[in-house]
């Protein structure tokens, strides 16, 4: 069932997922915020590319300013190459980016465009009191570069051999000419990036294995291997800094779009910081006494792309006599609210013994206690944010120590001893 881009953003509203930023204000062009479910399945979807990429024994974690000096981004060549050409409509006056069309002409009214010109989408602004031109800094447009500034730090301190990684998350900025597609581009967002220092010569080996590490984690967090394929850049598509590039590309209701990046950068990075600021990036390898700039391989996905492709994803509607039921199928590890708890009625030993229930559960998963109208109805709330399972406490309980437990998924319902509680849902979501 194929939902389109206008629905989704109403369903995300309504359900908590996603709200237009300053919306009391009108809102703000292509910013977003985070609802309460919203901010749990992005952080989910973060932890989950943390503990892939960060818990294990060649990769380290890091958490760099997003304020750099300005000068890290005249070595990484963003002032001079971070442009895209832009045109406008002199009639309609839209404004488009040149690589985006298809005509000469405009796409909405078919007017002339203008001579194409450069942007830069990098977002300026001044450090300190004084505006001035000694005093220009930029929000960071990627996380990589406070990586590479801090390739010796991590590795001398962690006493690294290369191979080894270093992997952050965190906002980046891209002052985009025609942000859209609802969080797909934005001009604020994450990015979740890991680079991966290498003996040059072994970076064929390394961008292969991390194009394949990096499409299982996204089958491993629910995405159809369907909805999923590699886009090879060809030469004329291949960034500034990259000799080969593999986009992992996901099926969007507006077609097939790239959600991560594998690249390999060469040594064009460390080379350029190398250059620029005078220190030297060098890596020496004590066994073969060999002294020489690292390749990198980097793999780099945003939060929020991903997370809109895992709604779109997970939506459904299936008939049920009558009615449509819609569901969300996230993934139980990365599902918003894991488990809900209700009592039949809203009778004081019923509350009490749900209550119970829910606070023995509630360190091991995220929880949500419901008891307001028919428990089909219950079902139904719950399977419209996509929670896995649902716990019903009757009359009966109170006698043989057993609740109901029922499947989002299959619909079933499975009776369940109250001291098997736990395990038996950790089981279920496949929670250790
Ligand atoms: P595009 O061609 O779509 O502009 P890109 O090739 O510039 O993307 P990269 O620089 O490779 O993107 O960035 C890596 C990842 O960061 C992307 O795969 C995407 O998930 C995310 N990303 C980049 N720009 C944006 C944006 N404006 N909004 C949301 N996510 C973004």
């Amino acid at each position: 069932m194929a939902i389109d881009m206008d629905q989704l953003v109403s369903l995300c509203k309504r359900r908590g997922f996603i709200f237009q930023s300053s919306e009391i204000y009108g809102g703000i062009n292509s910013c977003w915020d985070y609802g309460p479910l919203g901010v749990e399945l992005k952080n989910n979807i973060k932890r989950l590319w943390w503990q892939a990429m960060v818990n294990r024994q060649d990769i380290e974690g890091l958490d760099a300013s997003i304020l750099m000096h300005p000068k890290v981004w005249e070595a990484s060549g963003h002032v001079e190459g971070f442009t895209d050409s832009l045109v406008d409509c002199k009639k309609c006056k839209h404004r488009f980016r040149l690589d985006q069309l298809t005509e000469k002409k405009c796409p909405d009214c078919g007017g002339e465009l203008t001579e194409p010109r450069q942007f830069n989408l990098m977002f300026k602004t001044y450090m300190g009191p004084v505006e001035s031109e000694a005093n220009i800094v930029y929000l960071r447009p990627e996380t990589a570069q406070g990586i590479y500034v801090n390739f010796l730090n991590v590795q001398s301190t962690m006493r690294h051999k290369i191979p080894f990684g270093i992997a952050q998350i965190g906002k980046a900025f891209r002052n985009e000419i025609t942000p859209g597609n609802f969080v797909f581009r934005t001009r604020e967002f994450e990015q979740m990036e890991m680079q991966y220092f290498v003996k040059p010569g072994e970076d064929k080996k390394w961008f292969e294995h991390w194009k394949e590490e990096r499409i299982r984690w996204h089958q491993s967090i629910g995405l159809n291997e369907k909805k999923l394929r590699f886009h090879e850049h060809g030469k004329n598509e291949l960034a500034h800094y990259a000799k080969q590039a593999f986009d992992i590309e996901f099926e969007f209701p507006f077609g097939w779009n790239e959600i991560e990046g594998i690249h390999n950068r060469g040594d064009f990075d460390l080379t350029r910081h190398q250059k620029f600021s005078g220190k030297s990036l060098e890596y020496f390898d004590d066994q073969s006494k060999e002294k020489y700039t690292p390749y990198v391989i980097e793999t780099s996905v945003g939060a929020d792309r991903t997370l809109l492709a895992v709604i779109l994803n997970a939506y459904e509607e299936e008939k049920e006599g009558d009615e449509v039921r819609s569901v969300l199928r996230f993934h139980t590890s990365i599902a918003p609210i894991k488990v809900a708890f209700f009592p039949l009625m809203k009778k004081p030993e019923l509350q009490a013994l749900t209550h119970q229930l829910q606070d023995a559960t509630r360190s091991l998963f995220r929880t949500r206690y419901d008891e307001s109208g028919s428990i089909g109805r219950r079902y139904r709330r719950q399977d419209e944010i996509g929670t896995p399972l649902c716990v019903t406490v009757d009359f009966d309980s109170l006698e043989d120590k057993a609740v109901t437990v029922r499947d989002r998924d299959s619909m079933k319902q499975e009776r369940v001893a109250i001291d098997q509680l736990n395990p038996y849902l950790a089981q279920k979501l496949g929670i250790r």
